[in-house]
């Protein structure tokens, strides 16, 4: 019975990877992968030689018939993302759900799991995180304020990705809810990475610290309003 494995890989620092992840890729007849290249850094540094596939988000319908026809054909794949947990906020839902769909029980689906940037934040916020709300990306455009006025009633901490691009405008636009204001946040900057850096306090004493930052990648936990 073929197996697909859907495998954690680190969020930053190489050194972050299970034994058991490391032996199902170099195991495994293909990994398939977000980004080749990023990939190919981890699998060199492991010096991993299994043969890479591409597999993103909107892979084509034709991508996706040539995997299942690998699976189909008793190989066994590796899913990966470009970091932390594939299907949290990655691709990998889809392929999965075609999987299940085609093959039911005939295909076995293991997750080997492993670092993921949302539940690292939390791991060090300092919240009672018994409970959580996991947002993923603020919307762009519709939705964006409904997504704020979410995390401002929320009953839990909050846990919500950013990108360097918007971290200031989506923290800005946070600080104009009256009830966010004196919130505990934590600002989690390039986890585990040679420049992580944990911003802690309301969203006003962090903002001016970050207003320099042109890199990184971020994580943001806000406290709840109990
Ligand atoms: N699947 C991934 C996981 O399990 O965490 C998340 C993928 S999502 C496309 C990428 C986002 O996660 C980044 O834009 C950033 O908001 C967050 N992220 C990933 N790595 C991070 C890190 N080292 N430090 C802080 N946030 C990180």
């Amino acid at each position: 019975m073929a197996i697909l494995y859907v495998v954690a890989t680190p969020i930053g620092n190489l050194k972050d990877i299970t034994l058991r992840a490391l032996e199902v890729l170099k195991e495994v007849d293909f990994i398939l992968a977000e980004d080749t290249r990023e990939t190919l850094k981890l699998l060199n540094f492991y010096t991993v030689k299994t043969p890479v596939i591409s597999y993103f988000q909107h892979s084509s319908l034709k991508k996706i018939d040539h995997i299942l026809g690998l699976l189909e054909q008793g190989k066994n794949l590796a899913l990966v993302s470009d970091a932390g947990t594939p299907g949290i906020n990655d691709p990998g839902g889809k392929l999965i759900e075609e999987v299940v769909k085609k093959f039911g029980d005939s295909v076995w689906v293991v997750p080997v799991p492993g670092p993921n940037a949302a539940i690292t934040a939390l791991s060090i916020c300092g919240f009672n995180t018994d409970r959580f709300l996991f947002l993923g990306y603020p919307p762009h455009k519709k939705g964006r304020k409904k997504f704020f006025t979410e995390i401002s009633q929320s009953k839990y901490p909050v846990v919500f990705y950013e990108s360097v691009h918007r971290i200031l405008k989506t923290l800005n636009e946070l600080n104009q809810f009256e009830n966010l204001k004196d919130r505990q946040t934590v600002v989690a900057r390039e986890l585990t990475k040679k420049f992580e850096t944990i911003y802690r306090g309301t969203i006003s004493e962090i903002l001016p610290q970050i207003e320099k930052q042109k890199l990184g990648e971020f994580a943001v936990v806000i406290k709840d309003g109990k």
